[in-house]
């Protein structure tokens, strides 16, 4: 049997912990909002992740959108597809106004991937009846991931986060907009959702989606304001 005392161990690794939370300069698109009719926001129903607020530090922030492989005159369902393509879009720019968005063509190379897939329905356990309870099928589901960016000239990693959208391939005048700015909220910082019906991150579905508020806007600036893990560098013990 032998023991090791933590004297023995030669441990030439070093250890690297979370970084600490810290604000990134305002970007300048939403420094320069002002909010023109003293609307108010919904801050508080925003939560922080264990890495912080969902904030994005270099811009302009990367989105992929999936594409079609056939011209829309191939087939209905190409057309369907071309259409899906347009609404989303539409989507992209209405956000590009308060925060810089820049397509690219390769999903490995984006911050936001934008999918046409319906998301995946999850059995949730019932404790009460020891079953899984099937949900209803959502159009629309917004999920992050964190990882760690080497940068060449830091020493350590940065903590980063990657988000993917999943929207349904159904097209709805109006409804595949509004779900893809409801979505692409979530992935530009707004985690959570508004209680007011005329707010894009209104938290259900409308039949008359409203675009993006002052609120939405007033919101989005506030997160941005606040400290967080994201975008700095992992810190050496
Ligand atoms: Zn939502």
């Amino acid at each position: 049997m032998t023991h090791s005392s933590p004297g023995d161990a030669q441990d030439n690794s070093s250890q690297l912990a979370l970084p600490i939370p810290q604000t990134h300069p305002l970007p300048t698109t939403l420094e320069q909002w002002q909010n023109p009719t003293g609307a108010d926001d919904y801050f508080s129903e925003i939560k922080p992740t264990p890495a912080g607020y969902l904030i994005w530090s270099e811009f302009p922030v990367k989105v992929y959108v999936e594409r079609p492989t056939e011209p829309a005159e191939a087939s209905a369902s190409a057309r369907q597809f071309h259409n899906w393509v347009d609404d989303v879009l539409t989507a992209v720019e209405d956000w590009s106004l308060y925060l810089p968005l820049q397509l690219v063509t390769q999903a490995q190379d984006a911050d936001i991937s934008i999918w046409r897939s319906s998301p995946p329905i999850k059995p949730v356990f019932n404790r009460e009846t020891g079953r899984f309870d099937l949900p209803r099928a959502r159009s629309a589901e917004a999920s992050y991931k964190f990882y760690l960016r080497e940068v060449l000239d830091i020493d350590n990693p940065i903590l980063s986060h990657r988000f993917t959208i999943l929207l349904s391939p159904e097209h709805i005048i109006k409804q595949t907009t509004a779900s893809a700015r409801h979505e692409l909220g979530h992935a530009l910082g707004i985690w959570g959702h508004s209680p007011l019906e005329t707010d894009a991150l209104y938290f259900s579905k409308v039949r008359n989606p409203p675009p993006i508020s002052a609120r939405d806007i007033n919101t989005l600036k506030r997160i941005y304001q606040q400290p967080t893990r994201l975008g700095w560098p992992l810190v050496s013990n």
